[in-house]
């Protein structure tokens, strides 16, 4: 057993399909690959989750 508290948060990778403008954000309950989020800031696209991953942050 290690003393080491291991936390793994969930992201998710969001990526804007007119101007592939990405942003990271930390994963909520429904998230899924493909699903559209909102529009785009910065553009009039639809930015969609290209990538679902998990990141350990080690305490
Ligand atoms: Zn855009």
């Amino acid at each position: 057993m290690s003393k080491k508290n291991e936390i793994i948060t969930a992201y998710t990778l969001q990526q804007c399909n007119s101007c592939k403008e990405q942003s990271k954000q930390k994963f909520s309950d429904g998230d899924y690959v493909f699903k559209e989020i909102s529009k785009c800031s910065s553009c009039d696209g639809q930015v969609m989750v290209t990538k679902i991953f998990g990141e350990s942050l080690t305490q």
